[in-house]
């Protein structure tokens, strides 16, 4: 076996630390070199720096970074990873805006290194069953519904309501690249409203209508102030019966009631991104789909304002 790719995580807030870490300590084909924040010191035995200048000058031989900074500020520093020769994984969404994730696949394509768009919620492990399910089914209807409490789960992350970090596309882009991968025909927003905080320049909820070339009805309903039960649920209407997607993906029931052997779940979706970001780097690809932020951006496009309650964490 070649040796591990020597990759440096960036950005060390909650979704380094929770998965990053793990699934990159389970993968024998990476190895964690280095960590790159502003604040704290990284995780005990791997050298930290501040920034990416420091980790440069440092001189430790670096592959790969993961970044997993707010979507603000990912472009300037996957450039500079590029510059470098280095190969990038970009948490999701791969950018705050569509132009600036072509210029990163542009780059990376100019400097010979591979450029991952990861979408962890594809590798849920309903996700792929449902998609071949559906691919010979009738589809009459899809019904998202992704409501969740900012509260408790993005305490402290002001950079979610700031402009360009998402709202509630923030966790609504998740549904998104779900809905992109398991449907078998491309669709387009038709309708969006978005709900904007007085007091906040991202939307906390919205309701956004999409349809496809047969007129297939999409709705889809997010918002980031549900209390009490938590819903990641996609349901799916075809002339065979109902498939639903429970869980972020977690949990698929097909329309006889059966739940597809999953035994993937045990490996989670980090596992499946880091697996699939050492063989794109391996065979010298790209992995860049942007369907799911196109969608956002679309909604954005398409969307009635309207000034809602402000938001008090
Ligand atoms: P987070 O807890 O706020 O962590 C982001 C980290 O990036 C911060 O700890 C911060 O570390 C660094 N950072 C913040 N502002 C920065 C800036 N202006 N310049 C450079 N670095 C900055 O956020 P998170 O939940 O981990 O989310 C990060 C990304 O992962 C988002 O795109 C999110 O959509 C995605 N994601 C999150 C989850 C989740 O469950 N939380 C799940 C999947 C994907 P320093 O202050 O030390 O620099």
């Amino acid at each position: 076996m070649s040796q591990p790719i020597r990759l440096a995580l960036v950005g060390m807030g909650k979704i380094a630390h929770d998965q990053h870490v793990p699934a990159i300590a389970g993968n024998a084909d990476i190895a964690l070199v280095a960590t790159v924040s502003r604040h704290g010191d990284g995780i005990e035995g791997t050298p930290h720096f501040h920034d990416l200048d420091a980790l440069i000058a440092s001189g430790i031989a670096i592959e790969a970074v993961a970044l997993c900074t707010p979507p603000q500020v990912r472009r300037a520093i996957a450039m500079q990873a590029i510059a470098q020769g280095w190969h990038v994984f970009l948490e999701k969404p791969p950018g705050a805006t569509l132009a600036e994730v072509a210029q990163l696949q542009a780059a990376a394509d100019a400097a010979g290194v591979s450029l991952f768009a990861s979408w962890h919620s594809r590798y849920a492990p309903g996700v792929e069953p449902a998609r071949a399910f559906l691919a010979d089914a009738a589809i009459a209807s899809v019904t998202v519904t992704w409501r969740e409490d900012i509260r408790v789960w993005h305490p402290g992350q002001a950079w979610i309501l700031e402009a360009g970090g998402f709202g509630v596309f923030d966790p609504g882009i998740n549904a998104l690249s779900i809905v992109t991968r398991i449907l078998p025909r491309a669709f387009f927003v038709t309708e969006a409203d978005l709900d904007f905080p007085a007091n906040c320049d991202s939307p906390i909820a919205a309701r956004v209508r999409f349809t496809d070339d047969a007129g297939l009805p999409i709705a889809a309903d997010f918002d980031f102030r549900q209390e009490g039960p938590q819903s990641w649920d996609i349901v799916v209407a075809t002339d065979a019966g109902t498939l639903t997607l429970h869980d972020g993906g977690a949990r698929l029931v097909l329309p006889d009631g059966t739940e597809p052997s999953q035994s993937e779940a045990l490996h989670g979706e980090y596992a499946g991104l880091y697996a699939r970001f050492a063989a794109i780097v391996r065979t010298g690809e790209s992995d860049v789909d942007i369907a799911p932020l196109r969608h956002v951006a679309d909604a954005f496009l398409r969307g009635r304002r309207h000034v809602v309650e402000a938001f008090i964490e």
